[in-house]
């Protein structure tokens, strides 16, 4: 899942409006970006499978780290716990209910790949039991739930924006269609061939993981600065 991950962080700002974008669309994506790094670093393996029939053809046959069910519990806890310690996140009064919104974000990612993964997510480690309900295998069936899923996201998420904030509207405009135009464009393979990235379709993918996602995280923390400057009280903060 891509845009779904997406649509849960924005939904859980109206949850939590106090809590930045940026470290919501951090949270549910941490998987899929240590995934990434995991493969760049030679730990973690995928396969590219062009016969697959459905959206991104990969293999994921060794990936226990970053995509088993217990790592992604060891993940929301190591997440839940940073947030609640690190005393570079200063906020006022408790940290107990962002920091739990953090380690259930990165949770999330686990439960809704079940949904958009063929049978590949392992629930311990790689000898174990492996899920997912497969969604992936049909492109029409995956933009349809993922832009459902997106649509639902943003309609929550604007509902903890203030209209009269003048960047917050364009600003969100900006990123949810290139949100949207990455998306379709990751789906062709394209971004990187374009690029000339002289690498296999999975290292290919393991870059897109990491810097696809953080240019997103990167540009929901933007977003948050700029209407915590510009709109009143209940904008984005
Ligand atoms: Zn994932």
């Amino acid at each position: 899942m891509v845009l779904g991950h997406y649509a849960v962080g924005l939904a859980l700002k109206r949850v939590e409006p106090e809590m930045s974008l940026g470290m919501l669309l951090l949270g549910v994506n941490l998987v899929d970006i240590l995934l990434g790094i995991l493969m760049l670093a030679g730990i973690e393996h995928a396969r590219f499978v062009p016969a697959m029939a459905g959206v991104y053809p990969f293999d994921f046959y060794d990936y226990p780290y970053s995509h088993s069910m217990v790592g992604g519990i060891v993940l929301s806890l190591l997440g839940f716990l940073l947030y609640q310690y690190w005393p570079v996140i200063r906020k006022s009064g408790s940290r107990l209910r962002p920091a739990l919104i953090f380690g259930a974000a990165i949770f999330s990612h686990f439960l809704c790949d079940i949904i958009s993964h063929r049978p590949d997510l392992p629930l311990f480690g790689n000898g174990s039991p492996r899920i997912g309900l497969g969604l992936f295998g049909s492109m029409a069936g995956s933009v349809a739930l993922e832009g459902t899923l997106l649509v639902l996201g943003l309609y929550w998420c604007q509902r903890a924006v203030s209209p009269s904030s003048s960047i917050g509207r364009p600003g969100f405009i900006f990123f949810i269609t290139g949100l949207v135009i990455v998306y379709f464009w990751t789906l062709t393979d394209a971004p990187l061939r374009a690029l000339h990235y002289p690498a296999s379709s999975e290292m290919r993918m393991a870059v897109l993981l990491v810097f696809g996602n953080l240019l997103f995280v990167g540009a929901g923390i933007l977003l948050d600065a700029s209407c915590a400057k510009e709109g009143p009280a209940g904008s984005i903060q």
